[in-house]
């Protein structure tokens, strides 16, 4: 298990993939910062109703302006919750839509990444991918518009100084302090972001190594190991995360004592300039109200700072896993309408990344259309990795892997796999019935195909056993089924929509030799005039092949038809 730091702690520029979604919203952010900038006018109208309030209607208790003030200010006070609510709705709206933007986008490319490029494990990748959340919680956040608040401050001051005068300089001083408070813990705030999302990363993989291995942890007694780890990862995010909310209440927690500090500064001095008659009441109180808006925003935009560390955090981090390559060609890919099935290895040498030897190494061969043929060979010689490889899900480092005469390269990765039924040696079901799990929303595959799929694989026999048949909702992996069923359900979804090549690893394995048997029988018919790859340890299926490939060290050992090999197999033993 790997702690590797994924999250750097340098954060890189905007990508398309954000920016294009934020862009396309600019018209909503644009309403919402009118908004805003309307709340903040409503605010300096109310300060100054407070101030006539109290210089002409206190003093001379004329209760007809008071009235006419009241509505008029009532009106302000609609308007201004009307806005505020409106702000709010907005914002909300312009979130929704990047979310599903972005999230559109990181799917599909994360469905695309290339398998040599993936970093982390599973629960750090669905770690990443849950910080989408932190970045739609971002745009869909009120304190965006902290940002419009800010020329506010300076509109601020300004009537400050025209109602009180030297009376300005009271926020004046303050609020230099509150923005150096800022300033200096943003970097640690950044570096603290990313150590503690490092940190929820690893507890992440943790919990879903643990969950989705759960059989096995308790039955072989790994609970102690995984309890370890998970303590482990647990100290060292709280760790982390504690320092990084110390660090911004830190910072907020300034400038609201900046707040309070302002207003109580300026009824101080207003003291002195009301002794001096230089200032009336009622400007002081206007002013101390003022005073209190200048600073407010600079709370607010503490808060945004410390919520730009994390949704910077995340940005790297989601960041990261868009700029891992994609599958496919780099230029215009080739279409592949329906293949032949001729496939050819040409001098292929393969390395898994990070391994030091070669798996395949000089690697030679052809197989023409409908030809069907068995790879055999001892555990790890390299056979799953050559299915990978005819695949594309992993590229040769030499040579080439030829589909129909064409480089694999070249074709468009789904165009390709369309054209081929694959059972992968790890059988894995998705969730959702059976149904769909062999038709997998394949336009092509109706109903008709899928139990003609189903009957050829001998799914069927047992669908037909079990209540809801093809309805039955499977959990996470197919749970609920037996191995050698899922198995045929695994074989169903490759031979629906006759595809002109298949490749089978090990597609047996799980299941008794009499339903074995019988599953050849019906594949002898199926499998006829296509070219398929099956690779197995198990003797009985190799009466599917034409032809017997002996794989050994990542090398042909032997190939040649199957009772030529065959019989080459049996002399050995005879001798012994
Ligand atoms: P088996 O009969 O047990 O299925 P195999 O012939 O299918 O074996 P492969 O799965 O192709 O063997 O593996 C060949 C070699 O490649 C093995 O030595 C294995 O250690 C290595 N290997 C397989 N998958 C990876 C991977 N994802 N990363 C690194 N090395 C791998
Ligand atoms: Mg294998």
């Amino acid at each position: 298990m790997s702690n590797e730091k994924l999250v750097p702690e340098k954060q890189p520029r905007f990508a398309s993939w954000l920016a294009e979604p934020m862009f396309r919203n600019k018209h909503i952010y644009l309403k919402v910062a009118l908004a805003a900038a309307m709340i903040n006018v409503f605010g300096l109208i109310v300060s100054l109703f407070t101030m006539t309030v109290y210089d002409r209607v206190v003093p001379n208790l004329a209760f007809d302006s008071l009235t006419a003030l009241a509505i008029g200010v009532g009106i302000v006070l609609v308007f201004d919750f009307m806005l505020r609510i409106l702000r709010a709705y907005f914002v909300d709206i312009a979130g929704a839509d990047i979310d599903r933007q972005i999230g559109d986008n990181v799917f599909e490319r994360l469905m695309r990444i290339r398998m040599d490029m993936k970093r982390g494990s599973t629960g750090q990748m669905t770690g990443m991918m849950r910080e989408l959340e932190t970045l739609r919680d971002f745009f869909a956040s009120a304190s965006i518009t902290a940002v419009v608040d800010v020329p506010f401050i300076a509109i601020t001051l300004i009537f400050i100084g025209a109602i009180g005068g030297p009376i300005v300089w009271v926020p004046i001083v303050i609020i230099p302090f509150v923005i150096v408070a800022g300033w200096a813990t943003h970097p640690a705030l950044d570096r603290l972001a990313a150590k503690s999302m490092n940190g929820g990363l690893f507890k992440q993989s943790v919990l879903v190594e643990s969950i989705s291995s759960l059989e096995m942890v308790k039955t072989s007694g790994a609970a102690g190991l995984m309890r370890k780890r998970w303590l482990n990862a647990i100290d060292e995010h709280s760790d982390s995360s504690l320092r990084q909310r110390l660090v911004s209440t830190i910072a907020v927690t300034i400038a609201t004592s900046a707040n309070s500090i302002a207003y109580i500064g300026v009824v101080i001095v207003g003291v002195f300039l009301i002794a001096e008659r230089e200032m009336t009441t009622g400007a002081l109180v206007a002013c101390s109200i003022l005073a209190g808006r200048a600073v407010q925003p600079l709370t607010q935009i503490a808060t945004l700072l410390s919520r730009i560390s994390a949704t910077r955090t995340a940005y790297a981090q989601i960041n990261g896993l868009m700029s891992i390559p994609s599958e496919g060609p780099l230029g215009e890919p080739l279409h592949p309408a329906r293949l032949n099935g001729r496939i050819e290895l040409r001098g292929v040498d393969f390395k898994y990344p990070g391994a030091t030897e070669k798996t395949l190494e000089d690697f030679n061969l052809t197989i023409e259309p409908g030809q069907r043929v068995a790879f055999i060979g001892r555990v790890g010689s390299g056979k799953s990795t050559l299915a990978r490889l005819m695949l594309g899900l992993y590229q040769p480092q030499e040579g080439l892997v030829m589909i129909d005469g064409t480089d694999i390269r070249q074709f468009d990765t789904l165009g390709l796999r369309a054209n081929i039924g694959t059972a992968l040696q790890e059988t894995v079901l998705l969730s959702g019935t059976v149904r769909e799990n062999i038709a997998l929303d394949r336009p092509h595959i109706d109903d008709t195909e899928m139990l003609r799929a189903s009957e050829i694989s001998g799914a069927h026999s047992f669908m037909g056993q079990i209540t809801n048949g093809y309805d039955l909702k499977l959990a996470d992996r197919g749970e609920g089924l037996s191995g050698g069923q899922r198995q045929s359900i695994t074989l169903a979804r490759a031979l629906a929509g006759g595809p002109p090549i298949l490749i089978f690893d090990e597609p047996t394995s799980a299941m008794d030799s009499q339903t074995e048997n019988q599953l050849i029988d019906r594949l002898v018919d199926e499998t006829k005039g296509k070219t398929l790859v099956l690779i197995t340890h198990r003797t009985g299926l190799l009466r599917l092949a034409d032809r017997i490939v002996i794989v050994d060290k990542g090398k042909v050992a032997a190939d040649g038809p199957r009772e030529q090999i065959l019989a080459q197999l049996q002399r050995p033993r005879a001798a012994a």
